[in-house]
């Protein structure tokens, strides 16, 4: 029997599981833990409250989970209730599916000012994760910024744009609902270092500013380049920039109907954010694009706003005795292997990229190292040792069954048109599940 621990229950620790039991059919027990009483990671905390479909992945997870030789472990905190060091030592392979939970600091003064979030609290305060439930930003001024060009970024602008009403159908946490809605936001300013031909954003997810109800994007037809130039561009990009171009045709009467213009600043690379107590602005520069970097022309302007955004990427948790490569932020490995014995997979692997899927070929890629380093396995003790090291360190283990039961109730107890409420404490999660 082989015996494999996977820390982290999002994309990459279900496909993980999913590719170990195609590998390794009945002779496998995976076990999946998570900090959280709840699964799914990014699913659940990450991908936006109105993209729904994509949330509706987990269902598949869920064919995984409920086989038997799959098991949810969660509310348990590796490195904490239990460090990597003692699930080595149960377990044939761990592999850390941790993801990247932790935002990349930018490094300018002024950024730990109140009213200026990292992406990872702000999308996680609006997605209901324990950890940024209460960040309770405001939003009574009239002028937020959002710094990067990627769908995160896309993402944030998207959702402080949105009437109550285009939340329908959205599973989007009641206590962001109640603040956004006291929002007296009329301009989002989207601040990207470089130019329209480097955007990270992608085109469904960009087509989506068109289609909003009090909002309207904005771009300057002088930040273009020459049409011809987009002849260049991988077919995706080109796809998006086609967008930015019908965002720049749009006439100027349009913007008077709107409440909110979500402005595109190519270009503008930050340098300070302003202010004392809070913050009141951020400083910026302009750039030009050489060899594809951005490089500072000299002109420095103040934007005036309440509400800064930073969403400029993320880095994965450090575990204590976990080897860590500082700069790419992440766990440094070898297709995967990090030690003997220890592999590391999705974002925790190479990075903050891709999408939801990619972690599919990341996860099969990775079980199949594992196969060829553990052979049939090596007599470790794998679940039946955490089981007794639980027990012994009264850890309040929830398990799959517990987890469906707060589903039940999170369903039960959600708003009119809403396919749940989440629980956003971890308290709250765990009463939800009643005496197992
Ligand atoms: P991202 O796609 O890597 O974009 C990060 C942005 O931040 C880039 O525009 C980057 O500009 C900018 N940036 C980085 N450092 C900066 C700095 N110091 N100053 C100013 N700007 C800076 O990251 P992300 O938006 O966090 O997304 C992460 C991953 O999740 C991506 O693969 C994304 O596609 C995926 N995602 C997908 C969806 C979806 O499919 N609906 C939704 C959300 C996220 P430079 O290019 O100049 O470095």
């Amino acid at each position: 029997m082989r015996h494999i621990a996977i820390i982290g229950s999002g994309p990459a620790g279900y496909y993980t599981a999913e590719a170990a039991q195609k590998q390794f059919g009945e002779d496998v027990r995976v076990d999946i833990f998570d900090m959280l009483p709840v699964p799914y990671g990014l699913i659940r905390t990450g991908v936006a409250p109105d993209h729904q479909s994509i949330k509706g992945v987990s269902r598949r997870y869920e064919s995984t989970a409920l086989s038997e030789n799959v098991r949810f472990v969660g509310n348990v905190m590796v490195g904490k209730d239990v460090t990597v060091e003692e699930l080595q030592g149960l377990y044939d392979a761990v592999v850390l599916a941790t993801g990247a939970p932790h935002d990349r600091k930018m490094d300018l003064p002024g950024e730990e000012l109140p009213g200026v979030y990292g992406s990872a609290a702000f999308v996680g305060w609006y997605n209901g994760h324990p950890m940024f439930a209460n960040l309770d930003p405001d939003l009574t001024g009239d002028t937020a910024v959002v710094i990067g060009m990627g769908n995160v970024a896309l993402d944030v602008a998207r959702i402080l744009s949105k009437t109550r009403e285009e939340f329908a159908g959205s599973d989007i946490v009641a206590h962001a609902l109640d603040v956004l809605q006291t929002s007296r936001l009329r301009r989002i300013v989207v601040l990207g270092r470089r130019g329209p031909h480097q955007i990270m954003m992608t085109p469904k997810e960009l087509g989506e500013l068109s289609h909003l109800t009090r909002a309207a994007p904005r771009v300057d037809p002088q930040d273009l380049p020459d049409e011809g130039d987009d002849a260049l561009l991988e077919p995706g990009l080109r796809k998006s920039v086609t967008h930015l171009r019908s965002f720049a045709a749009i006439p100027a009467s349009h913007y008077a109907d709107m409440g909110i213009e979500v402005e595109f600043d190519f270009f503008a690379s930050p340098k300070a954010i302003l202010g004392t107590d809070k913050v009141t602005g951020i400083e910026v520069e302009r750039t030009v694009v050489e060899a594809g970097r951005a490089v500072g022309t000299g002109e420095v302007y103040t934007i005036p706003a309440s509400l800064v955004v930073c969403c400029i990427g993320y880095q994965t948790s450090r575990i204590p005795g976990v080897p860590f490569d500082e700069r790419a932020g992440r766990f440094p490995n070898d297709e995967g292997r990090i030690l003997p014995g220890l592999y590391c997979v999705g974002w925790a692997r190479r990075g903050p990229s891709g999408t939801i899927g990619t972690n599919r070929p990341d996860g099969f890629s990775v079980v199949e190292k594992i196969a060829e380093d553990i052979g049939l396995g090596s007599g470790k003790r794998g679940r039946a040792g955490f089981d007794e090291l639980a027990a012994a360190r009264s850890l309040d283990v929830v398990t799959f069954r517990d987890w469906q039961k707060i589903d039940e109730q999170e369903v039960a107890r959600a708003r009119d048109g809403a396919p749940r409420e989440k629980f956003v404490h971890v308290g709250d999660m765990i009463a939800a599940r009643g005496n197992s």
